[in-house]
């Protein structure tokens, strides 16, 4: 393939709906291959495997309180003004190895956890007693089998616990310990490598030279991913010159499941991304009908087919590409459903106006009003309003060839949480 020559404008590739470019996508990301992790490094992966438990939860019967191991008959005539007196034979800790049986007539100083002493059938709490250590007095008479947590009651064995396709949380992976598993078979989490491109770009702290502004792509594009669930690593910024982008790309490509860059991807000179990519892999450079983001790269990269992202510069472009491409594609990596946000149906609190063509995502806020959804969307569709965008926690959908909705309209809104999962 041969490339413009630096600085050619080139004729305009034909435009694709968002559909076609995100099938696109979808059609060459797949889930990555599952990997036997270690517990923590399974934490945010998903699983691959059914796990089933070798032995019941809770293991054996034990005690949910501190106090006494009774057989209930013994002190079925307890109270505050009469207290059955009891004599204890030992204690029992969580962790001992049970040496007492309970008697008729006796009892045993059992910890919570600690394994049931045959021949009791209820826990009495110390708060209901005197709290004795030889001879105890028994104020109030407990239900049959009180505060005693039987084996199995939390799972039986040979339970299936977690399917395949569980993400893993702190509950899950917490589960999975309970169980007896060390390591379980899971998708590893996408890593991701983050690029920004452009000589005008400075680092955050830095102060502004004329023309300059700070690079605050790389910094969205890298929590959006971890947001997203994936590995995130920000290599930063890259200036317009191909062969800089192009030894760093290819450094790059070591550590990456996914490689997304920002900005040069337009029609315009030093557009570095599209000049450089254009020779290498298989990323074509596409016009999708949609605002912000019209321009989109995407394709492999690398002897192993990368997946390759190469999203518009306009911070709000950069970010909205993602939601729209990238997103899903690093949960199809992840091999977790569902790879959308979610969309609620909302009515809209203020008209929108747009020209016909594009699918236009315009930033709003969400809320409930009586019980429904309503949206206020923001005026103007700037994509470098980053504090606007900032401020939004929905986008709402409006289709290609609406022009105007009125208040009142019900539209599509993406729920932009921020929350990590
Ligand atoms: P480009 O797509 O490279 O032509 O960039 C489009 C616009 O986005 C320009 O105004 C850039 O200065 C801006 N831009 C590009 N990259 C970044 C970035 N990493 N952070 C913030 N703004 C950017
Ligand atoms: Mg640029």
């Amino acid at each position: 393939m041969t490339s413009p020559p630096h600085g050619d404008h080139g004729h305009a590739p034909p435009q694709r709906t968002v559909e076609q470019h995100l099938e696109e996508i979808l059609e060459v990301v797949s889930p990555l291959s599952e990997l036997d992790l270690s517990l923590l490094d399974a934490h945010g992966c998903v699983l691959a495997e059914d796990v089933t438990s070798s032995h019941p939860l809770p293991p054996f019967d034990n005690s949910a309180m501190d106090g006494y191991a009774v057989r209930r008959a013994d002190v079925a005539g307890a109270s505050e003004e009469s207290p059955t007196m009891l004599p204890v034979v030992g204690d029992v800790a969580a962790g001992s190895a049970t040496p007492y049986t309970v008697q008729p007539g006796l009892c045993v100083r059992i910890m919570t956890g600690a394994p049931l002493p045959p021949g009791a059938d209820a826990v009495v709490p110390v708060e209901w007693t005197d709290g004795g250590i030889a001879t105890v007095a028994i104020r109030r008479t407990p239900r049959e089998g009180a505060h005693i947590r039987r084996a199995g009651e939390d799972v039986t064995a040979g339970q299936q616990v977690l399917p395949a396709g569980t993400h893993l949380g702190a509950a899950q992976v917490a589960l999975l310990a309970a169980v007896g598993r060390a390591r379980v078979l899971a998708r590893p989490r996408p890593r991701v490598v983050i690029l920004s491109t452009g000589s005008e770009l400075v680092e955050p702290g830095t102060p502004l030279g004329h023309g300059q502004i700070v690079d605050s792509n790389s910094y969205g594009l890298t929590c959006a991913a971890r947001e997203a669930g994936a590995i995130a690593f920000r290599v930063g910024i890259t200036t317009d010159d191909p062969r800089e982008f192009r030894d760093t790309l290819e450094d790059q490509l070591i550590r990456a499941d996914c490689i997304i860059t920002s900005g040069g991807v337009s029609a315009g000179a030093y557009d570095v991304v599209k000049e450089v990519l254009s020779q290498l892999g298989t990323v074509g450079f596409h016009r999708v009908a949609m605002q912000p983001g019209m321009p989109q790269g995407f394709g492999t990269v690398g002897p192993e087919a990368t997946p390759f992202f190469g999203l518009p510069g306009n911070p709000v472009s950069a970010l909205i590409s993602f939601e729209v491409f990238v997103r899903p594609a690093l949960r199809r990596m992840l091999g977790t459903e569902p790879i959308q946000r979610p969309t609620v149906r909302a009515k809209l609190e203020s008209p929108i106006r747009k020209g016909a063509g594009r699918r236009q995502f315009a930033r709003g806020r969400l809320r409930v009003k009586d019980g429904a959804y309503v949206v206020a969307p923001f005026e103007g569709p700037g994509s470098h309003l980053l504090a606007d965008y900032a401020a939004a926690n929905t986008l709402v959908v409006v289709p290609e060839e609406t022009t105007e909705l009125p208040a009142g309209a019900a539209v599509d809104c993406l729920m932009l949480e921020r929350r990590q999962r």
